[in-house]
Order: structure tokens, then C-alpha cells, then sequence
């Protein structure tokens, strides 16, 4: 069997790979299994050199990777290889070093309590950054020393195959690191049934990641799930609303609004409303759609189911009575070919709305009107989900003690970001943390080793 790839600009296929089967997982499984023993006896200072070295194996094909990235998932190129490329590799740099600061064990009384790695990991990945959630999974398990099993979205599998290739030049030991392509009913079902996996570190949509969930619960493997969101932006009465707002569209729409921590909710006060939605419009219009490989802001949506969809929201949108200010559901002018979705907001949203409830992924934006900080926030929390957030004010203190009462796994002060800090979801975005530290610790299980007290 072949997994076709297709080009979202061309809607060509431009590659077609050899899929991998059921019976490639269990291949895949026993040989981690078989490498468990010796990769988590190897000394983390050397697991973390080998992290730096398939980094550095990696980086060589960088400009490959973003090819292969513009092609798969049809993001511009200088986001491919600046946001999907270059910044998901420095990471490994990060794990690396991380060696060397984890207490991989540490006295408690007369108890050894020691980080032990769980076991075999079986990690399942996303389309919309191949390589982003691919590191954060594969760099903390293979520090922690755990061996791996990677298998990629169908609809993205290319950029993957680079983490095989990198771990053979660099000699990783044989079974520490397994891809296989394939598709996520069948080959990432039997993944997560196999019973040799101890852990499986899923990110994708909350349906797939609740299935999941079930099924590991059923022999106690552990899991790690990064879902959906629908994030909030909350404008304070006193923010710089030309910053906030461009900040926020900038988020909404970035890689096609295919970004699960995308800020898809905008918060005004009523105040300020009308200036918001005018500033949001102008921005949405002035976006360029296109080519990917031209100097666009947009390329297309992932594939054609992914585009419909939208297409869809954006008329429940209208059904629901939400007031159209800029996009709308019909291709982009000129665009007829390609899955192109055109930048959209939507001003007048009331939280009850489908728009404003559901994870659309893609460039669709919702505005909607607060009259008090408490209705901000119950507005912002209003969600099944809790994966991401953003308050802006010219009070950084008053947005911080705000930001305690947001039910999210991260809150972006005036558009903040942290370094190895953790990443994941309160409520159905998710179950557990990755990146940094807290990434290598989801791999890890705490052994205590009690020594009879000297007497
Ligand atoms: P998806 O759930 O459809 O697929 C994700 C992965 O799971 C793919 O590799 C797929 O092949 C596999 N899969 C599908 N069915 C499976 C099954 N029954 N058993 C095992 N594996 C299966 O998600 P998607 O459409 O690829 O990605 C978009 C979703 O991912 C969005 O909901 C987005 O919010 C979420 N996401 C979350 C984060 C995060 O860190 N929280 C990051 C990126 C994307």
C-alpha cells in the first residue's frame, strides 16, 4: 500500500510513499523492546550527546525539511523553514543540555528515588507541525531513555522519514528510534493496543486523543495527550489596541489557522468594540493568500476535507447569525485551485455559538463583547478546552493576577513567550506537560530504592 502526497497548492500528488502496515509496528515494537535494555542503561550525558548530535544531523537537512514542509502542508517557505524547521531543531540543543541539570536521581533519607525511563514509547503525531510535535516527543523520550516508536500524520509523512535517516548517521543504536508511516486507524491503532507499548504520547483532535485514552486505560499504559483548543484573547480596557489586535490576528491566522494554540477568540470591551473589529478587518484584508512558494502571508489549508470544514463554519457563522466582516466561505479570488480558505473574522460572536465553541483550524476569527473583567473571563473559560490564552493591558500586573483566573495550561501576557517552560492543556486539551524539564519528566516513571539505615 502507498500513502499518496499531496500537494495543497496543486492538489498534485507530488510523492507517494511506501505505507507501513500492522505488521511493520509490530516490527517496529519488538525492536524497541529489544533496545529498551541497553539504551536506558547508557548514561543520560550520553544519551543527551546523541540528542545533540541527530540535532545537528537534522539541521543538515533543514532545507529539505522545509521543502518537504511548503509541499506536504503548503506553508510558506520562509515559514517552513523558519517556524517548522530551524526553530523545532534548536530544541534539540535544549534536550541535550538537559542532560547534564536533571536530577536523575536523588537521596531522600536513607531512599534512592531514581527517574527511570517508563518504557517503550509510542508516539503519534499531527499534521500541522510535523516536526514541532515530532522533537518534543522523540528528543524527551530518548533522553529519558526510552526507545521510540514515531508514527507521523499520513497527511505530512515525509519530513519524518528525516528523523530515520538522522539517527542512522549518527549510529543511534538499532531499535532506540522506529518510524513508521501509515494510517492512524490501522497502523496508530495497533500502536497504541500493542501491549509491549508502556507509554503513548499522542498529539491531535480531543475525538482521536479520548479514544485513545480508552484504549491505554484498559492495561494501564501511560499516556501523554496535547488536543484541541479554541483560545482566548482578552483585551483590556487599557492595552495598546493596534499592538493587541495585530498580535492576536498574527496568532489566528498563522500557518493557515492550523495552530492549536491559535488565540481564535477575541475578548473587547464594549468600549472599545467597534475599534477592535474595524482594526481586526483591516488587518484580515490586507493578508496575501497564495502560492506558498511566492512571498504570501497564507498558503492553503492542509487538504480538501480540512478546507471544507471550514468552508462550513464559516456559513454556520452566517447561519448563527455572527456579522461577517472580512473573508467569508467562497475561494479566494483568483484561487480556485489549491485548498485556499480566505482570512476571516467574524464581529457581534456571542459565546453560545458554534464558532466561538468549537476548534475550527483554520483562519477564522470571532469577536466578541465584554462589559466587566468577570464576564472577560467567564466568557474566556466558557470552553471545553484550556490549552492557551492572552491578556492584554498597559498594567502587567493587573494582567498577571487576571491570567490566575484563566482555566489554561498557558497565558501570553502581551504576547509573551517563555523558554523550556512546560506546554500542555487544562480540561480536554490534553492530560499531561511536554517541552523542557517537564517534557523529559512525562517520560519518566519515579523508582524508590529503600537502603536498610545505617546503624
Ligand atoms: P488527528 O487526531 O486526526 O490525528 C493525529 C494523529 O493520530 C495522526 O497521526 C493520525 O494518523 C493518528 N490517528 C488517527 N486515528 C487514530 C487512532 N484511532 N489510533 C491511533 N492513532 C490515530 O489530528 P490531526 O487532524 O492530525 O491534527 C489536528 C489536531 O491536532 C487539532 O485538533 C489540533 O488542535 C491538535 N493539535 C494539538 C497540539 C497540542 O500540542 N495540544 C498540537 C498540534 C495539534
Amino acid at each position: 500500500m502507498t500513502l499518496p502526497v499531496v500537494n495543497p497548492a496543486t492538489e498534485e500528488v507530488v510523492a507517494e510513499l511506501t505505507a507501513g502496515s500492522v505488521q511493520d509496528i509490530e516490527l517496529a515494537v519488538s525492536a524497541a523492546r529489544s533496545a529498551f535494555d541497553g539504551w536506558s542503561d547508557v548514561p543520560p550525558l550520553e544519551r543527551g550527546n546523541y540528542m545533540a548530535r541527530l540535532g545537528e544531523a537534522m539541521r543538515h537537512r533543514s532545507a529539505d525539511l522545509a521543502r518537504a514542509i511548503t509541499d506536504e502542508l503548503g506553508a510558506p517557505a520562509a515559514l517552513a523553514l523558519r517556524t517548522h524547521v530551524t526553530y523545532p531543531l534548536s530544541k534539540f540543543e535544549l534536550y541535550a543540555q538537559l542532560a547534564e541539570t536533571i536530577a536523575w536521581e536523588e537521596q531522600v533519607g536513607n531512599s534512592t528515588v531514581v527517574r527511570a525511563p517508563v518504557g517503550v514509547v509510542g508516539a503519534i503525531t499531527p499534521w500541522n507541525f510535523p516536526l514541532n510535535q515530532a522533537v518534543d516527543k522523540v528528543a524527551a523520550a530518548l533522553l529519558a531513555g526510552c526507545p521510540v516508536v514515531l508514527k507521523p500524520s499520513e497527511l505530512t509523512p515525509t519530513s519524518a522519514l528525516a528523523f530515520a535517516d538522522a539517527a542512522e548517521e549518527i549510529g543511534l543504536p538499532a531499535g532506540v528510534l522506529n518510524v513508521v508511516n501509515g494510517i492512524g486507524g490501522s497502523v496508530g491503532d495497533a500502536l497504541v493496543r500493542h501491549p509491549y507499548v508502556d507509554m503513548v504520547s499522542f498529539t491531535g483532535s480531543t475525538s482521536i486523543g479520548k479514544q485513545i485514552a480508552a484504549v491505554a486505560a484498559a492495561r494501564v499504559a501511560r499516556v501523554g495527550l496535547e488536543l484541541g483548543g479554541k483560545s482566548a484573547a482578552i483585551l483590556l480596557d487599557d492595552a495598546d489596541l493596534d499592538g493587541a489586535v495585530t498580535a492576536v490576528v498574527r496568532s489566528c491566522f498563522l500557518n493557515s489557522g492550523q495552530v492549536c494554540t491559535a488565540l481564535t477568540r477575541l475578548l473587547a470591551p464594549r468600549s472599545r468594540y467597534a475599534e477592535v473589529v474595524e482594526r481586526a478587518r483591516a488587518l484580515a484584508e490586507a493578508y496575501t493568500v497564495g502560492d506558498p512558494n511566492d512571498d504570501v502571508d497564507l498558503g492553503p489549508l492542509v487538504s480538501a476535507g480540512q478546507r471544507d470544514r471550514v468552508r462550513r463554519y464559516i456559513e454556520q457563522g452566517l447561519a448563527e447569525g455572527a456579522r461577517l466582516v472580512a473573508g467569508g466561505p467562497n475561494a479566494p479570488p483568483g484561487l480556485a485551485r489549491g485548498y485556499y480558505v480566505r482570512p476571516t473574522v467574524f464581529a457581534d460572536v456571542t459565546s453560545r455559538m458554534r464558532i466561538a465553541q468549537d476548534e475550527i483550524f483554520g483562519p477564522v476569527l470571532a469577536v466578541l463583547a465584554y462589559d466587566d473583567e468577570g464576564e472577560a473571563v467567564r466568557i474566556a473559560n466558557d470552553s471545553p478546552y484550556g490549552l492557551s490564552g492572552g491578556i492584554w493591558s498597559a498594567d502587567v500586573g493587573r494582567a498577571c493576577r487576571l491570567a490566575r483566573r484563566i482555566r489554561t495550561g498557558t497565558v501570553k501576557v502581551n504576547g509573551a513567550s517563555g523558554e523550556a517552560v512546560p506546554f500542555g492543556g487544562f480540561k480536554e486539551s490534553g492530560l499531561g506537560r511536554e517541552h523542557g524539564r517537564y517534557g523529559v519528566e512525562a517520560f519518566v516513571e519515579l523508582q524508590t530504592i529503600n537502603r536498610p539505615a545505617a546503624r
